[in-house]
């Protein structure tokens, strides 16, 4: 504040002591005696190991007291504290408090369960600290090697590229301002959008939100993303497609994307991709799959026929964070043609001159290719995870995902009380309780799925089907397992009978 009063105040306030003399006498941070952190860094992670050993015995979630929640609130610290003592705070306050995400009852949303490996590498990234824009390292290197496994996984040519992001809702938003590139030409980048471009792009009805709000970020606008019906599959219409694209052609609109899911967010639906393909291959559109949830289930090969046609699209987001199980944040994005990503991000800049030996040199420099200069290793921890455990694995365990939601499935035909409430095509169930006696507006479901929450055994979320709140499960966790899909089954009959029996 600038006013007479603010400046007697801000004279008023203690100053924070933060001249070298008033505490350590070097400005380094590293330890004076490295054999003590040496020693409480092994109980750390010893503590972490014993957490993931016991999770079963453990809530999924709880709601965190009020007095832990007053404990976070704590001043500026200015003096320094001993890093066990941060840590018995930490394993106070937040360590039982999590979302719940790597239980075996967490069924809600579609979230990774982490791994040993995964922490062990981020570990080991964290004490690397590397900086991945760009220069000439082995870490690049690594990421590297996963853009080219990934190419290979997903039938690319070598033209292809790509890139670690934060998430799919990003990825996807690069791979939009990809395909403005491409059909309005680098001019954009400088220009914009004129109104007079009249692009639209298309997706399905089931299509996640971040991919209306990228065309929002774009300047496009989410007014022009037509929203397609699906069928009874969830998958979008390709007749419906077609002829809104006949139309808005017509209408003098210029198509730029079409937007397929392999794995739509609220059902699991998978679009038909071939299809699709020869609809943008028709009429000239750039063709971006939204892959986050289901793409890598092409790592089983009892999955991988529902992902017919991935190979065909100019470019792929998906999440290794969701069934890949990376520790958060791992999302990526493959590219058809490495040229376009050069295209759309590609500047010069005085102070990231390359040179042709030493570390300013490598010719792959991922702030080139994306939005970010400063970028994680985030290919570290996806690297030990496929190689430690092998995409076979990786691709048994997402198998066996949807074997869950297929039981589940079944256990609910069986179950009078109990109705499924959309197709199960992947690993997401979504279903209601549904006794003769509970009204019809799907109200219950909402009350218990809190009930469950609060309970803390097994965690599905809420969604809503046809308007009406619906019970959702997503199986995503490799550590969930059939006992837990009877622990859901049964709590939701419970929790049903027990809220209608008081009604
Ligand atoms: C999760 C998800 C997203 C968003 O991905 P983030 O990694 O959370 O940014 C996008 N699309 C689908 C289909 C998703 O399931």
């Amino acid at each position: 504040m600038l006013d007479r009063e603010g400046e007697t105040v801000a004279r008023s306030r203690p100053v924070p002591a933060l001249s070298p003399e008033a505490t350590t006498p070097s400005a380094t941070l590293d330890p004076q005696d490295w054999g003590a952190v040496r020693r409480q860094g092994h109980r750390m992670l010893d503590d972490m190991f014993d957490h993931l050993e016991g999770l079963a015995q453990q809530p999924v979630w709880q709601c965190a007291p009020d007095h832990i929640r007053a404990a976070m609130r704590a001043p500026l610290p200015i003096e320094p504290v001993d890093l066990a003592e941060v840590h018995a705070g930490f394993r106070e306050t937040i360590l039982p408090y999590g979302s719940g995400n790597i239980h075996p009852g967490f069924m809600g949303w579609v979230q990774g369960g982490g791994t040993p490996v995964g922490m062990l590498a981020e570990m080991l990234a964290g004490g690397l600290n590397a900086n991945l824009g760009g220069r000439d390292h082995m870490p690049i290197a690594v990421e590297q090697q996963i853009v080219a496994w990934m190419r290979e996984i997903f039938g690319f040519p070598s033209t292809a590229d790509g890139l670690f992001l934060t998430g799919t809702s990003q990825a996807n938003f690069v791979a939009l301002l990809i395909a403005r590139t491409r059909v309005c030409g680098s001019g954009v980048r400088t220009g914009g959008v004129r109104a007079g471009d009249k692009l639209v792009a298309y997706a399905s009805e089931g299509v996640h939100g971040c991919v209306p709000r990228a065309m929002e970020m774009a300047g496009i606008g989410s007014d022009n993303l037509r929203r397609v019906l699906t069928n009874e599959r969830g998958q979008i219409d390709l007749a419906a497609l077609r002829r809104q694209i006949v139309r808005d052609e017509a209408d003098g609109f210029r198509p730029f994307l079409i937007v397929g899911t392999a794995g739509t967010v609220n059902v699991g639906a998978v679009d038909d991709l071939a299809g699709l393909a020869r609809i943008a291959a028709e009429h000239r559109i750039h063709f971006h799959i939204d892959g986050a949830l289901g793409a890598l289930g092409i790592l089983s090969d009892e999955l991988a026929p529902l992902f017919d046609g991935i190979e065909l699209c100019d470019s792929l987001a998906f999440d290794f964070h969701k069934w890949g199980q990376v520790p958060y944040d791992a999302g990526f994005l493959l590219v058809r043609d490495g040229a376009w990503q050069r295209e759309t991000f590609a500047s010069p800049a005085a102070y990231l001159t390359r040179a042709k030996t030493g570390l300013a040199a490598g010719e792959w420099w991922p702030c080139d290719t994306g939005p970010d200069l400063s970028r994680g290793f985030r290919a570290l921890k996806t690297w030990f995870t496929l190689k430690t455990y092998g995409v076979r694995a990786l691709g048994h365990a997402m198998a066996a995902s949807c074997r869950l939601a297929r039981s589940l499935a079944e256990r609910i035909a069986h179950e009078p009380d109990l109705v499924l409430l959309a197709p199960v095509e992947l690993n997401i169930v979504c279903f209601g309780y549904a006794s003769r006696d509970a009204l019809d507006d799907g109200a219950i479901n909402a009350r218990i799925v809190e009930r469950l929450h609060a309970i803390g055994e097994v965690a599905p979320s809420l969604t809503t089907i046809g308007g009406k709140p619906a019970i959702r499960a997503a199986f995503v966790n490799h550590r969930t397992t059939e006992a837990d899909v009877d622990r859901l089954v049964e709590s939701v009959l419970a929790a049903g009978g027990d809220l209608l029996s008081r009604a």
